[in-house]
C-alpha cells in the first residue's frame, strides 16, 4: 500500500518513545515533508521494530537514537543510529547472517535468537532494497537501508 513514509516513520518512532523503559534520547533528523512510497507496512514495521530494539538493546543508559530519512533519488534511505557498544571491524557484515551474534558471552546476557537483522534484511530485500552496517567499536553504530520509491511489477512480495 501507498504510505506517506515521512508519517508512517514518526508513528513508530512515537511508539517506542511511549514504551521504552530506557533513558535514551530520540532525535528526527528529517524534514517533515510528505515522501509517499509503496510498501508493506507491516513487514518495514518489523524491520524497524528489530533495528531500533537493537539499538535501545545494545547501548548503555541515557544514549541518543538519532533516526534520519535522505532522498536519493531513485530510493529512499533510512537510517538508525546509536551510541552503544559498537561491533568490531570484522564482525560488521556478519551481523545480517542467520543466529550470527557478537561475542556469545555478552549476547546470552542480553538474550535474543540473532535473527533480528536477518528477518530486517529478508524484507528489505522483498521491497528491492538493501540493508548496511557501519560501526565503531565502543562509539556506535548506524543501520541504514533503502526503499525503491518505485517498485518493479516483478518484485516479490512474498
Ligand atoms: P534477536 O534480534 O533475534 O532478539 P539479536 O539482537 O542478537 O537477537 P540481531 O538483531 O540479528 O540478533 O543482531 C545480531 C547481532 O548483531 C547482535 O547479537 C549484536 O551482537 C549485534 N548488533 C546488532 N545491532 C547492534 C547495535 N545497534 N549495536 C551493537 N551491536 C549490535
Ligand atoms: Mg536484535
Amino acid at each position: 500500500e501507498w504510505v506517506d513514509f515521512t508519517e508512517f516513520f514518526n508513528r513508530i518512532i512515537e511508539r517506542f518513545e511511549m514504551s521504552k523503559e530506557q533513558n535514551a534520547t530520540f532525535k528526527r533528523a528529517f524534514s517533515k515533508k510528505t515522501r509517499f512510497i509503496e510498501i508493506d507496512e507491516d513487514k518495514i514495521t518489523q524491520v524497524l521494530y528489530n533495528i531500533i530494539s537493537n539499538a535501545l538493546k545494545y547501548s548503555p543508559e541515557g544514549g541518543t537514537v538519532t533516526y534520519r530519512l535522505r532522498d536519493r533519488g531513485e530510493a529512499l534511505e533510512v537510517s538508525i543510529s546509536d551510541q552503544g557498544m559498537g561491533i568490531p571491524k570484522d564482525n560488521v557484515n556478519k551481523i545480517f547472517d542467520r543466529f550470527y551474534r557478537v561475542d556469545k558471552a555478552r549476547s546470552r546476557q542480553l538474550g535474543g535468537t540473532g535473527l533480528g537483522l536477518a528477518i530486517a534484511k529478508e524484507m528489505v530485500q522483498a521491497h528491492g532494497g538493501a540493508i548496511w552496517a557501519k560501526s565503531e567499536e565502543g562509539k556506535g553504530t548506524t543501520i541504514y537501508f533503502t526503499l525503491p520509491m518505485e517498485r518493479d511489477q516483478e518484485d516479490d512480495w512474498e
